[in-house]
C-alpha cells in the first residue's frame, strides 16, 4: 500500500516523499483513512510506530478541507496535547515537516521556558497548537489562547499524561473546547483509567491498534548481568569501553542517580549527559541534541524524561537500575531495536533488585538470560536491602496540581471517581522521574 492510495493531498505526499518513507506504517494504514472520514479514534500505539505522522497527516488534510476562517486572527482549529516538553517539540516538528507545503500556521507551547515569546506567536494566530497541559492553562489564564474554535483534538500518549497527574488539567482544557469536534486519543496502554477517559470523550470511536514495534521478545536481545550495586558503574564503564559502544541510553531510577552517574562516567573519560525532569528545557534539548549528534556517548535518563524521545535505531539500552514498575522496563527497551534492527538491552542487576526482575519476567512472560561478567561476580554474602523508591523524588503529583493556579477558583472538575486516590498514589510512590 502506498501513501498515494490513502487519499492524501499532493502537498502532503510531497512532504512525505522528501522524508523517504516508502510505505505507510501499520498504524498509518489503519488510522489515516478513518481520520480523513472524520471518525474519532482510540489508537493503541507507542512511539516508534509512526503514530505522529498517522495523526498529523490527516489532521493537516482536514484543516485544509474545512471552511477557511474569515478575516481577522486565525483561530486555533487543531489542538495536540502531549505529556512532555520533548514530545511536544517533536510533534510540532512533525507538523512543520509534513505541513511545509500548506498555508497553515502552527506553534508549540510548553513549560520551563519563557511564556512571552509563546504569547507573541499565539497572538499572531495559529491553526494548530501543540501544547503540554500545564503551560496551555497558563496561556488560558493569561488570555493568550482561545480554544472555542477547536475542530480536532488530539491527546498523544494519554496514558503517560494520566501517570504524570495531568488529569485535572486535561479536564479543565476539555471544558474549554466545543462539544462538536473530532477527537483522537493515542495511548500505549488501555488501562481502565484510559478507557474511562475515552468513554467520556470519544463518540463512536474506531479502535486502531498496532502491536508494539519492539515487544520485549522480538527485536531486542535482552540480557541480565548480575553484579553488586557498588560495582555497577565500574562494570558499565568496562562494557562501554571493551565493546566500544558509541551511543548508549542508560536508565536510572532517580534524577539524583542520573546526575551522579553521568558525572562519574565523564570522570571515567566517557562523555555523558543526564536528562530528567529537574533539568531546564535548554539543558534537556542540548543533551538530546549532543547525544543524537554523537557528541556525547552516553545519555543517562529517568523513565519519564525518556518517554517519547525519538532517537532512531538506538543500538544499546542499559538498565543501570531496574525500574520499580515492570511496564517501564518494556518502555525502556522499546528505545532500541527500531525499524527492524535488532537492538540490545542490558540490565545490571544487584541482589536488591531480584524481586523487580521476577516481576519483569512475569510481565514479559519469559526469563531473561543471565551472564556474570568475569571479574564482576556478585558477592554471595551481600544480603538484599529494600530499594530506596526515589529518595530524591517529591510526592509524584504533577507540580501543576499544587501550583498557584490550582488555588485559583476552578471551573471545578473534581478528579473523576474512577481514578481512586489510592491507585494514583500507589503508582506515584513507585515512580520517579
Ligand atoms: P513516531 O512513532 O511517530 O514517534 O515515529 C517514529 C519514527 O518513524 C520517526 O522518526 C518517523 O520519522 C519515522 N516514520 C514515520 N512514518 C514512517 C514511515 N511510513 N516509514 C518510515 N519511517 C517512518
Amino acid at each position: 500500500m502506498s501513501f498515494e492510495s490513502l487519499g492524501l493531498r499532493a502537498e502532503l505526499l510531497r512532504a512525505v516523499s522528501e522524508k523517504n518513507y516508502t510505505e505507510p506504517s501499520p498504524i498509518q494504514k489503519q488510522a489515516i483513512p478513518l481520520i480523513l472520514e472524520g471518525r474519532d479514534i482510540m489508537g493503541g500505539a507507542q512511539t516508534g510506530t509512526g503514530k505522529t505522522a498517522g495523526f498529523t497527516l490527516p489532521m493537516l488534510q482536514r484543516l485544509m478541507q474545512s471552511d477557511k476562517p474569515g478575516k481577522g486572527r486565525r483561530p486555533i482549529r487543531a489542538l495536540v496535547l502531549t505529556p512532555t516538553r520533548e514530545l511536544a517539540a517533536q510533534v510540532h516538528e512533525s507538523v512543520q515537516t509534513y505541513g511545509r507545503y500548506l498555508p497553515l500556521k502552527s506553534t508549540v507551547v510548553f513549560g520551563g521556558v519563557s511564556i512571552n515569546p509563546q504569547k507573541m506567536k499565539l497572538i499572531k494566530g495559529v491553526d494548530i497548537l501543540v501544547a503540554t497541559p500545564g503551560r496551555l492553562l497558563d496561556h488560558v489564564s493569561q488570555n493568550s489562547v482561545n480554544l472555542s474554535k477547536v475542530d480536532i483534538l488530539i491527546l498523544d500518549e494519554a496514558d503517560r499524561m494520566l501517570d504524570m497527574g495531568f488529569i485535572r488539567d486535561i479536564r479543565k482544557v476539555l471544558a474549554l473546547l466545543p462539544k462538536q469536534k473530532q477527537t483522537l486519543l493515542f495511548s500505549a496502554t488501555f488501562s481502565t483509567e484510559i478507557k474511562t477517559l475515552a468513554n467520556g470523550l470519544l463518540t463512536n470511536p474506531a479502535v486502531v491498534e498496532v502491536a508494539r514495534r519492539n515487544t520485549a521478545s522480538e527485536s531486542v536481545a535482552q540480557i541480565v548481568h548480575p553484579v553488586d550495586k557498588i560495582r555497577k558503574r565500574e562494570l558499565l564503564s568496562h562494557l562501554i569501553g571493551i565493546n566500544n559502544w558509541k551511543q548508549v541510553l542508560v536508565f536510572t531510577r532517580t534524577k539524583h542517580g542520573a546526575n551522579r552517574l553521568a558525572e562519574q562516567l565523564t570522570t571515567d573519560g566517557i562523555t555523558s549527559a543526564a536528562i530528567h525532569g529537574n533539568k531546564s528545557q535548554g539543558a534537556r534539548t542540548r543533551a538530546l541534541a549532543d547525544f543524537k549528534s554523537s557528541k556525547v556517548r552516553v545519555l543517562v535518563a529517568t523513565d519519564i524524561a525518556a518517554r517519547g524521545l525519538d532517537i532512531d535505531q538506538l543500538p544499546h539500552v542499559v538498565n543501570f537500575e531496574l525500574p520499580n514498575v515492570a511496564e517501564d522496563y518494556v518502555h525502556r527497551i522499546g528505545r532500541t531495536g527500531r525499524a527492524g534492527n535488532v537492538g540490545e538491552a542490558m540490565s545490571l542487576v544487584c541482589v536488591d533488585e531480584l524481586k523487580l526482575l521476577k516481576d519483569i519476567e512475569r510481565l514479559i512472560k519469559r526469563e531473561i538470560p543471565k551472564n556474570i561478567i568475569e571479574g564482576y561476580e556478585p558477592d554471595p554474602t551481600i544480603k538484599a536491602e529494600p530499594i530506596n523508591k526515589g529518595r530524591d523524588s517529591k510526592p509524584k503529583h504533577n507540580k501543576r496540581a499544587s501550583s498557584k493556579r490550582s488555588t485559583h477558583k476552578r471551573s471545578g472538575t473534581p478528579p473523576p471517581p474512577h481514578i481512586s486516590k489510592n491507585s494514583r498514589s500507589k503508582r506515584s510512590a513507585a515512580r520517579t522521574h
